[in-house]
């Protein structure tokens, strides 16, 4: 028998090209083989006569060939290979394009099983393109529920198919985690059969219970191991607070803090008193104030002797908080020190040297932070900004680095309380539910594409004010099969046929960090007018001069995912807007849509999300920063994931330290599941 953590290199078939291929989908051992699951099924097990075969609707039928396959050269590029087959009911013609494989393999006199459907012309007379396979071969195309496997350049859904099948053969697939009495009580398949079923499901109903199982699977895991963390933390201790005078600080903002901001300072400050440290998150729309709050945190903490680590995705943002604390905490005699990648080597020694010595009170920084080199005198309080870009283990990282120190997460992805209680199950939660006051609303248009003209007039309209626009796109790349716009190429449209006088830049997910962030800090300087980029820009960064942002195919991004990227504009003093496009005239897109234009609540924003398109966009690894579920494509139901937490806190409790075979792979497996994490995070 082989072993999980086997590389797929030992399968047959599988060399150095198919490796490569296996590896575009995160695919090296056989347990990543074993755990690639198809993203739906289509159901191929009817079989009917070729008589009750009905237009535009496949079916599997078993036919024999009644001439030998005739091919005609059309033209280049098109062969056309005709033939005809029949059961004791009727004759169908069978016509395949380019297609080399039905010529050779169809043989006069034999009899194979077809899969498709008539076309709707020519009801019971002919058919294009259906698979078959030989009547004793084992059933790979037809007679079955197909799985359908995400894919890649060069792997058809067959091969895949066949290389999972081969790792099932050769390895046991992942060890039962789930107790008996907890699949006996929500219906979850044991683990053995539903790793074969969810590949090789013997019907749709066997498909869907075995989709419920890694659904259920996966949370219980993910679940378990948050309880084990907040257990951890629970037990540690902390000298509680005794300096509240937070009189200071309110005097030398230059605003009043809103409702909302005061509630979550007060449960801050609520944490500090209690001599455990704090785990909380602060949820906020964009521009509904965290800095605040964070900087508030970080006044309470410098007037109890402690130090502050504030830790941010990117260097701008970094320095876009560097910037805004140390003009507030100057006169209030707190130290605010600096610390990213980029700075010289010999600048960074010093800002250590200072941090270690204790002379700076407050750290803002990039991931330089977590390096070792990076040492506290006495970190009382960490801050991780925009929280969804970091995982658990990044997080836990800069943690160490303090005798336990309070923790403060903060993430402008507004997520629905239910789906809270769920990703966020170790952290607290304050919402800041309110913007501050005079903020000007973003206004939110629906068009289509024969606005075309008017969009790019208004852009025009933008710039000779002044003002700068982002123009957001779904793809990196032209993708003909999706029509989808793709950055780079709609740039280069934009800059050669429309404005070629203007300045057009480029941002996009697969430039290197150091090119995006350059990219970014010059559209901010000013040095751009138009920034023509992918959802790459959703995190914080504060571009006040800009004030339009066109949003292309609109209807390819989630409504959270498009009202997070609204938030980058409207940050300055004049009127934005946001133009959604999009060539969809499906009566639900429409209105999905709609309901972004008439509301700028991200929390509705998100309950809507949340009740049209399930909890799948949540917690894909680019939105949460959570780990990269297997499952994450399923869309799959709340209740679920409902279920699995709440017998993994049962679990937990009654059985948390036990010893059965059970609760060491349970162990295990939440190792390994927020290790995956580190190597997704962006
Ligand atoms: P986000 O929650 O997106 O991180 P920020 O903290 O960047 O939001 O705040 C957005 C803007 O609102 C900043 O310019 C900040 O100075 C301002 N701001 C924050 N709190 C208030 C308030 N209570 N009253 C007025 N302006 C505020
Ligand atoms: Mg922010």
């Amino acid at each position: 028998m082989a072993k999980l953590s086997d590389p797929v290199t030992i399968l047959k078939g599988v060399g150095q090209v198919r490796a490569k291929q296996l590896a575009q989908l995160n695919i090296v051992t056989l347990g990543d083989l074993i755990c690639h699951f198809p993203r739906g099924y289509e159901d191929r097990t009817r079989l009917v006569p070729i008589e009750k075969l009905e237009a535009d609707r496949p079916a599997c039928f078993r036919a024999m060939v009644m001439n030998t396959p005739r091919t005609s050269h059309i033209r280049k590029g098109l062969d056309l290979t005709k033939v005809q087959v029949a059961d004791s009911t009727a004759r169908l013609n069978l016509t395949f394009f380019n297609n080399r494989f039905a010529a050779e393999q169809l043989q006069y006199g034999k009899e194979y099983i077809f899969y498709g459907a008539p076309s709707g012309d020519f009801v019971g007379y002919s058919m294009t393109n259906p698979v078959f396979e030989a009547v004793d071969a084992q059933p790979v195309t037809t007679r079955r529920v197909l799985p359908i496997y995400p894919l890649t350049a060069g792997l058809t859904n067959a091969a895949l198919l066949r290389l999972v099948r081969q790792a099932l053969a050769v390895c046991d697939p992942p060890a039962e985690i789930l107790p008996e009495p907890v699949r006996q009580k929500y219906g979850i398949l044991p683990a053995q059969r539903a790793y074969f079923a969810i590949h090789e499901p013997n019907s749709m109903e066997e498909a869907e219970l075995a989709k419920k199982r890694m659904i259920f699977e996966e949370f219980f895991v993910f679940s378990a191991g948050l309880s084990l963390m907040r257990a951890a933390r629970a037990e540690k201790k902390t000298e509680p607070y005794h300096n509240f005078d937070m009189r200071p600080f309110y005097a030398a903002l230059p605003f009043t803090l809103t409702g909302a901001q005061s509630r979550a300072v007060a449960d801050i400050l609520q944490d500090f008193r209690r001599g455990a440290p704090m785990n909380r998150l602060v949820q906020g729309d964009v521009g509904s104030g965290k800095t605040m709050v964070a900087a508030a945190a970080a006044y309470c903490a410098a007037g109890n002797h402690k130090q502050t680590a504030l830790m941010a995705p990117t260097e701008i943002l970094a320095e876009q908080h560097f910037a805004s604390l140390s003009a507030l905490f100057a006169p209030l005699g707190i130290s605010v020190a600096l610390l990213t990648g980029s700075m010289t080597a010999k600048q960074k020694k010093d800002t250590r040297e200072r941090i270690a010595a204790g002379e700076v009170q407050v750290v803002v920084g990039t991931h330089a932070l977590l390096t070792d080199a990076t040492r506290f005198c006495d970190l009382g309080l960490v801050i991780t900004d925009e929280q969804h870009r970091f995982g658990v283990g990044q997080r836990s990282k800069l943690t160490a680095k303090g005798d336990d120190p309070h923790l403060l997460v903060m993430s402008a992805t507004p997520i629905p309380r239910t789906l809270a209680l769920i990703l966020y199950g170790d952290l607290d939660v304050s919402v800041l539910d309110e913007l501050p006051p005079g903020r000007e609303l973003v206004d939110t248009f629906l068009v289509g594409e024969s606005y075309r003209p008017r969009i790019n007039a208004f852009i025009r309209k933008h710039v000779e004010e002044g003002h700068q626009c982002f123009v957001v796109c779904p793809a990196v790349e032209e993708n003909q099969e999706l029509g989808v716009k793709a950055a780079s190429v709609w740039a280069e449209t934009l800059q050669q046929t429309v404005f070629p006088d203007l300045r057009i830049a480029l941002l996009h997910g697969q430039m290197k960090g150091s090119e995006k962030e350059a990219a970014m800090a010059a559209f901010a300087r000013g040095e751009a007018d138009v920034m023509v980029a992918t959802t790459v820009i959703e995190v914080g960064v504060d571009v006040p001069n800009a004030t339009l942002m066109v949003i292309e195919d609109a209807d390819r991004f989630g409504l959270s995912q498009l009202h997070q990227l609204r938030g980058r504009v409207g940050r300055g003093k004049a009127k934005s807007y946001c133009i959604l496009t999009t060539h969809n005239r499906n009566p639900e897109t429409v209105q999905r849509l709609k309901a972004l234009c008439k509301t700028t609540d991200g929390f509705r924003i998100a309950e809507e999300d949340l009740r049209l398109r399930g909890p799948g966009d949540f917690f894909g690894s680019r939105q949460s920063g959570l780990p990269a579920f297997r499952v994450a494509d399923f869309s799959c139901d709340l209740t679920t994931m409902k279920d699995a937490q709440q017998a993994s806190a049962n679990w937990i409790d009654a059985f948390g330290t036990s010893d059965t075979p059970e609760a060491a792979a349970l162990r295990e497996r939440i190792g390994e599941l927020f290790t995956r994490t580190e190597g997704t995070m962006n």
